[in-house]
C-alpha cells in the first residue's frame, strides 16, 4: 500500500472508530459488535506501524476511552487509568510472556483474573472514609459519580483500617439485574439495553442516584491506583484489599508459567456461562510490583498486563453473494455466502436468510458488511447490516419468479412468507427427499451422503427411494471416488436399513408436518404401516400429540396412488413395515420412580446414548423433554452440562448424575 492510499484508509478507520467509540463510551449504546471495533482498531494499528509518519496525537489508537460528560464534576486521576492490550489466542499470550521475560528475566510470575464486563471505576479513601468515586473517562480525567457509586452496597463507605488510598475496580450489572432491567424496559415499551456492560455504564452516569440504586449494580476491586499500601506484589495487594473490607474476585489464580496461564484461560471457556455476571476475557498481570514498574506503560496500556478476549460471538464479515436452494418441500431459501469468518470458535461461511421478507426487513445487499452470530450457539445468522460501511458498490438482491432448478413459476401460499416451487416433479425436491430418506434420524444409511445421492440422482440411477434398494455393485463402483471397500460397506448399510423399525421409514418418507417425534408416536400407536395407511382422520386425532394439520396431511399422503405403489415396492424389496421398539408405559401403569415425571437430559452421558436413556425413561412411564422449566421434575446432568444444569439449579430442581440414573433405571 502506498502512503496516499494508507492515509485515506487511516482517515476512514479513524472516523469509524471515533463514531463507534462515541456510541459505546459516551452514549452507552454500541451499534457494532466489540469484535468489529477490535478488528478496525487492529487494522489502524497495523497501518500506523507501517506508516509512523501518519500517527496523530488524537488518533483513537492512542486514546483511552471516550469523552467525558460535562454534567458531572471532573476528577483528575492521580495515576492514569489505562486500557489493556489484547490477546486473541495462545500465540498472543506466548508473545506477551516473551516480551515480559525479555524485560525482567525468567523469574516472573503471573496473576490471572476474570475480565469483568462492566466499567472501570476509581474509588478514593481518606483515613478509611470513602470520599470520591470516578469513571475512567479519557484515562486522565474522569467523571465524579460518587453519589451513584454510594448506592452499590458492596462498596464500603468506611474501611476496616484508616487507610488512605485509591482503588480501582470494575462496576458491573449482574445478569439477573440486567434481565430484570430489560424486562421492565420491555413492559414500558422502551428501547432495550444492549448488554450488561453498557447498562451498568448508563446506570452510573445518571444524574439521579435513585436510578442507579434501582439497578442493583455490584463491584469487584482489582487494583490499587496509589496511596500507602502494604504489599510487594499484585496478589498481596488484592489480599490487602480483602483485609480492608473490599470485594475482590475470588476466582483469581497465581500462575508461575505462561502454560498455566493458558490452562486457566482455557478452563473458563466452558465455565463462563455459569457465572452470575458477564466476563469477556481473562486479564493476565505480572505479579511483582517491582517487575511492573520495570516494564512500565505505553500511552494507552501497561506493558505488564494483557487482556485475553474470548472468541467473539458476534463478528463482521462481507456478504459475497446470495445463493438459492430448493428444499424437499419446494421452499426456495436464500442463503448468504460469506467471506469465511470465525464465530464463537468455528468457521462460518454460509448463513440462511430464510426468505425474501427478512432480506427486505434487514435491508441486506450483496457486498454488504454484515454482523454474523450463531443463534442458539449453533446456526449462523445474519444479525444486521453495517450500512455506514457501504461503498456504493453493493447490489440489491432480487428473488426470482421461477424455480432455479425446474423453472416452474414460484408461488407464495396464503399465510406463508416462503416462496415455493409446487411442481412435484421438480428434481431439486426429489433429490432433497432422497437425501432426507437416508439421513440419520430417517433410514440412517451410512455412506450415502448428500454428494453420493446427488451423483446417483444426476446419473439417473435413482429416481425414488425404492430405487436405493435396487442399486448394484457395478453401478456403484462406476461412481467417482468410490472404491471396492466403500461399495461393499454401502451395500451392507443399505441392506441393514431394511430392518429399521417403522418410525424411521415413516419419518424418511417425508410426509409433511410429520417430524421424527411424531413418526415415533404414530409407529407406537399403529404398529404397522398397513394399519396406519388405513387410519381415518379421527383415529389419528385420538392420539394425544397428533393435531388437525398433521392428521390431514397423513390421510392425504396415504390417499395418493403413488404412495401406495411406493410402499408396495419397498415392501417387495424387503423393507420392514413394523414397529420394533419398546411400547411406552403410561404413568398409571408404571410403578417406577419415573412414572409421570418430566425429565431433562443434559451434558454427555458415558454409558448410555441420549436416545437410549430417553427410551428407557419413557419405557418406565417418564416423559423426556428438551428444556428445563418449572414443570421439570428431574434433570440428569452428564459431563460438561451447561446452561440447562444452571437453570435447574436456579429453579431448585432435583439433579442426578448418570450413575444415579443407571441405578434407578435398573431397579
Ligand atoms: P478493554 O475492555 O479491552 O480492557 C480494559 C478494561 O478492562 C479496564 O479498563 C477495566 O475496566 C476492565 N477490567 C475488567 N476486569 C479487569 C481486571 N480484573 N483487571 C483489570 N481490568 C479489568 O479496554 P477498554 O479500553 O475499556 O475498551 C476497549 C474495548 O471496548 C474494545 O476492545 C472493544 O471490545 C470495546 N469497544 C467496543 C465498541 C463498540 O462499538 N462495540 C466501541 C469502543 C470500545
Amino acid at each position: 500500500m502506498d502512503l496516499q492510499t494508507a492515509e485515506l484508509r487511516i482517515n476512514d478507520l479513524r472516523s469509524l472508530l471515533n463514531q463507534y467509540g462515541y456510541e459505546y463510551y459516551v452514549l452507552d449504546m454500541p451499534t457494532v459488535p466489540d469484535a468489529e471495533y477490535d478488528r478496525l482498531m487492529k487494522e489502524l494499528l497495523e497501518l500506523e506501524t507501517t506508516f509512523p509518519e501518519l500517527i496523530t496525537s488524537d488518533s483513537p489508537s492512542v486514546r483511552v476511552g471516550g469523552k467525558i460528560l460535562d454534567v458531572f464534576e471532573k476528577v483528575e486521576h492521580r495515576t492514569p487509568m489505562l486500557s489493556l492490550g489484547n490477546a486473541f489466542n495462545e500465540q498472543d499470550l506466548k508473545d506477551f510472556d516473551r516480551r515480559v521475560r525479555q524485560a525482567v528475566g525468567d523469574n516472573v510470575s503471573y496473576v490471572c483474573e476474570l475480565k469483568i464486563d462492566g466499567l472501570a471505576v476509581s474509588l478514593r479513601y481518606e483515613n478509611g472514609l470513602f470520599i470520591q468515586g470516578a469513571t475512567r473517562g479519557d484515562g486522565t480525567i474522569g467523571e465524579d459519580i460518587t453519589a451513584n457509586l454510594k448506592t452499590i452496597k458492596s462498596i464500603p463507605l468506611r474501611l476496616r483500617e484508616n487507610a488512605t488510598l485509591e482503588v480501582r475496580g470494575e462496576a458491573y450489572m449482574p445478569k439477573k439485574s440486567f434481565e430484570a432491567l430489560n424486562k421492565a424496559k420491555e413492559e414500558r415499551g422502551e428501547e432495550l439495553a444492549a448488554n450488561p456492560r453498557n447498562a451498568a455504564a448508563g446506570s452510573l452516569r445518571q444524574l439521579d442516584p435513585k436510578i442507579a440504586a434501582s439497578r442493583n449494580l455490584d463491584v469487584f476491586l482489582y487494583g490499587i491506583g496509589g496511596g500507602t499500601i502494604n504489599a510487594a506484589s499484585h496478589s498481596e495487594g488484592l489480599d490487602y484489599l480483602d483485609q480492608l473490607g473490599f470485594k475482590t474476585n475470588k476466582e483469581r489464580r497465581k500462575c508461575p508459567t505462561i502454560n498455566e496461564v493458558i490452562e486457566y484461560v482455557n478452563s473458563w471457556g466452558d465455565k463462563r456461562p455459569h457465572l452470575p455476571y458477564e466476563i469477556d476475557g481473562i486479564v493476565i498481570k505480572v505479579d511483582s510490583y517491582e517487575h511492573q514498574s520495570k516494564l512500565g506503560t505505553t500511552a494507552k496500556s501497561p506493558r505488564w498486563a494483557i487482556a485475553y478476549k474470548f472468541p467473539a460471538e458476534e463478528v463482521v464479515t462481507t456478504l459475497l453473494d446470495i445463493e438459492l436452494s430448493v428444499g424437499r418441500t419446494g421452499v426456495v431459501t436464500p442463503t448468504a455466502i460469506l467471506i469465511p469468518v470465525k464465530v464463537a470458535g468455528t468457521t462460518v461461511q454460509r448463513a440462511s436468510l430464510h426468505n425474501e421478507d427478512l432480506i427486505r426487513e434487514k435491508d441486506i445487499k450483496i457486498g454488504d458488511q454484515v454482523v454474523v452470530k450463531k443463534a442458539g450457539d449453533i446456526i449462523p445468522e445474519v444479525v444486521n447490516v453495517l450500512a455506514e460501511q457501504r461503498t456504493g458498490n453493493e447490489r440489491d438482491f432480487q428473488m426470482p419468479t421461477h424455480c432455479p432448478e425446474c423453472e416452474s413459476e414460484l408461488v407464495r401460499l396464503e399465510g406463508e412468507v416462503a416462496l415455493r416451487c409446487i411442481n412435484p416433479k421438480c428434481p431439486a425436491q426429489i433429490r432433497e427427499g432422497l437425501i432426507h430418506f437416508v439421513s440419520r434420524d430417517a433410514m440412517n444409511i451410512e455412506g450415502l451422503g448428500e454428494k453420493v445421492i446427488s451423483q446417483l440422482f444426476a446419473e439417473k440411477l435413482i429416481s425414488d427411494v425404492a430405487d436405493i434398494y435396487k442399486l448394484t455393485h457395478d453401478q456403484l463402483i462406476a461412481l467417482e471416488r468410490m472404491g471396492e471397500k466403500s461399495v461393499t460397506n454401502l451395500l451392507k448399510a443399505i441392506e441393514a436399513s431394511k430392518g429399521n423399525s417403522l418410525e424411521k421409514l415413516l419419518f424418511g418418507l417425508g410426509i409433511r408436518h410429520v417430524g421424527a417425534k411424531a413418526a415415533k408416536t404414530l409407529a407406537q400407536s399403529f404398529d404397522t404401516m398397513e394399519k396406519l395407511a388405513h387410519a381415518k382422520k379421527d383415529d389419528l386425532l385420538a392420539i394425544n400429540e397428533i393435531g388437525d394439520k398433521m392428521a390431514d396431511s397423513i390421510v392425504a399422503f396415504f390417499d395418493q396412488e403413488e404412495a401406495e405403489e411406493l410402499l408396495r415396492e419397498l415392501a417387495s424389496v424387503g423393507v420392514n413395515m413394523e414397529y420394533k421398539g419398546a411400547k411406552p408405559v403410561s404413568a398409571e401403569e408404571s410403578n417406577s420412580i419415573f412414572a409421570g415425571k418430566t425429565v431433562v437430559l443434559t451434558g454427555k452421558l458415558e454409558q448410555l446414548s441420549r436416545n437410549e436413556a430417553k427410551e428407557k425413561i419413557e419405557a418406565l412411564g417418564g416423559n423426556v423433554s428438551g428444556s428445563v422449566s418449572k414443570k421439570t421434575h428431574l434433570v440428569i446432568a452428564g459431563e460438561d452440562a451447561g446452561s440447562k444444569l444452571a437453570k435447574a439449579e436456579e429453579l431448585g430442581i432435583e439433579v442426578w448424575d448418570e450413575e444415579k440414573l443407571l441405578i434407578e433405571l435398573n431397579k
